[in-house]
């Protein structure tokens, strides 16, 4: 499986690290082993000083889809969880001043968290992320330490899930398991070894992990 990330999907994240408003989805990959479940500890890698947490809606690919049109982009998906989008962004600053590649800042082991995932079914009163081409609203939230350090809506991705798959499916095939970190909104900042960071989806605590 393959797990795509949207970059600039919030105009005041974007405004905050100073880059344009994207006029189509800006997607980049990290790979499998990247994964971190089950609320384990992050462990702070040796490379970088300066690592973010970046609080995003994960969906899953519920089936194979290529070149998806956006009308049915929403039976692509099943599920719904919290991600976060690790970034050491001291060595991302390094590759876009240099015009390389993200992978050394985005791609490494632990980077992608991901919670427990929710079927579209048993989110209750939540709305969904789309419906009927209009979006819905998915509120989050991550604690760190208990401060609320970043909230978020679906409601103001500036591209719904719905237009991310139709974007990406015309690159590359989304199969059955791939994961969609749809980006994040403002407020993004350094962990530090010790915090304890908390993560709700609407008012489900979804994730509670430590960094080590
Ligand atoms: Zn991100």
């Amino acid at each position: 499986m393959k797990i795509i990330c949207i970059g600039r999907n919030y105009i005041d994240h974007a405004k905050e690290l100073n880059n344009p408003v994207p006029a189509s989805p800006v997607f980049f990959l990290k790979p499998d082993s990247a994964i971190l479940r089950n609320n384990s500890p992050f462990f702070y890698p040796d490379f970088s000083e300066e690592i973010h947490y970046e609080t995003e809606l994960v969906y899953r690919i519920g089936k194979l889809g290529k070149t998806i049109q956006e009308k049915f982009a929403h039976t692509y998906y099943d599920a719904i969880g919290l991600g976060i989008d690790f970034t050491a962004r001291d060595l991302q600053n390094q590759c876009k001043e240099k015009g390389l590649p993200w992978e050394v800042a985005k791609a490494f082991d632990g980077s992608a968290v991901v919670s427990k995932l929710m079927a579209l079914s048993e989110l209750g009163n939540m709305e969904r992320g789309t419906k009927n081409g209009e979006q819905g609203g998915i509120g989050f939230q991550l604690r760190i330490n208990r401060d609320v350090v970043q909230t978020g809506n679906s409601k103001n991705m500036i591209f719904s899930i719905d237009r991310i798959i139709a974007h990406v499916s015309r690159y590359m095939t989304l199969k059955t398991g791939d994961l969609i970190f749809t980006g994040t909104p403002a407020g993004v900042g350094p962990v530090q070894i010790g915090h304890h960071l908390e993560g709700w989806l609407e008012d489900k605590k979804l994730l509670d992990f430590f960094i080590r």
